[in-house]
C-alpha cells in the first residue's frame, strides 16, 4: 500500500487512512485528503466535516455502511495545507485501484482536489457542484458528481445549504445509474425494483 512506496507523508503522519465502507458500493465518496482527527483514528471523515458528510447523508436516507468513503491522498499533510502535486501522484495510483475494485457507478467528488483530479478539468468546484459528467475512471465508465467539501460547507452557510440541495439529487442520479445497468443485463426482476 502507500507504505512502501516514495510519498515524503509516510514519515509525518500517524496513521494511514486506506478509506471505509461498503466495498460493493454504487456509490463512493472522495475527499481531499485525512485531517487531524482522521489521521488519529485512521479513517476518514470522521471529524466535524465528517459529522456533516454523516448528516447530509442520513437526509437523503443513507448510512456510511451504504457507501465507501476515501481520499485523494491517504496521510495527512502537516497542519493540514494542500497535498502537493507529487503527493497526489504518489497516491493517485491507489485511489484508481480502490475504483477500479469497488466499481462504483456514481462517485462524488468533495472539493477542489478530488473533482479537478478525477474530472481531469482545471474548472472549479463553484463552476461544476451538482451537475452529474460522464467520465472513465480507471478504465470504467462512471458518473462523477462534484459536491461542495463538507469543510467548505462548514464555513459558509450559503454553501452548506448548496451541498444539502445537491446532496437531493442524489437518489435519483443512483437509481437511474443502477437501473441503467439493469437494462443493460436484461435483468427484469431487478427492474421491477424501479417501479
Ligand atoms: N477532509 C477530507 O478531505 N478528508 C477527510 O477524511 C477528512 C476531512
Amino acid at each position: 500500500m502507500c507504505d512502501s512506496h516514495a510519498c515524503p507523508l509516510t514519515d509525518v503522519r500517524t496513521k494511514l487512512v486506506f478509506g471505509a465502507g461498503n466495498a460493493n458500493a454504487d456509490l463512493m465518496f472522495v475527499g481531499e485528503a485525512p485531517g487531524a482527527s482522521e489521521d488519529q483514528q485512521g479513517l476518514p471523515f470522521v471529524g466535524r466535516a465528517g459529522q456533516l458528510l454523516n448528516q447530509c447523508l442520513g437526509e437523503v436516507g443513507l448510512q456510511r455502511s451504504d457507501v465507501f468513503i476515501t481520499n485523494v491522498i491517504c496521510c495527512r499533510p502537516p497542519g493540514n495545507r494542500d497535498p502537493l502535486p507529487e503527493e497526489i501522484d504518489a497516491c493517485k495510483p491507489y485511489l484508481y485501484k480502490k475504483i477500479e475494485l469497488i466499481e462504483p457507478k456514481v462517485i462524488c467528488t468533495l472539493g477542489n482536489f478530488a473533482t479537478k483530479l478525477l474530472t481531469g478539468n482545471p474548472t472549479g468546484i463553484t463552476k461544476v457542484h451538482g451537475r452529474p459528467q460522464q467520465r472513465e475512471v480507471a478504465g470504467r465508465i462512471v458518473q462523477l458528481f462534484p459536491l461542495f467539501h463538507p469543510a467548505a460547507a462548514l464555513r459558509t452557510d450559503a454553501v452548506k445549504q448548496l451541498l444539502r440541495e445537491d446532496f437531493a439529487k442524489l437518489p435519483a442520479l443512483l437509481a437511474e445509474h443502477t437501473e441503467e445497468e439493469a437494462v443493460e443485463a436484461g435483468d427484469i426482476e431487478q427492474l421491477g425494483l424501479f417501479q
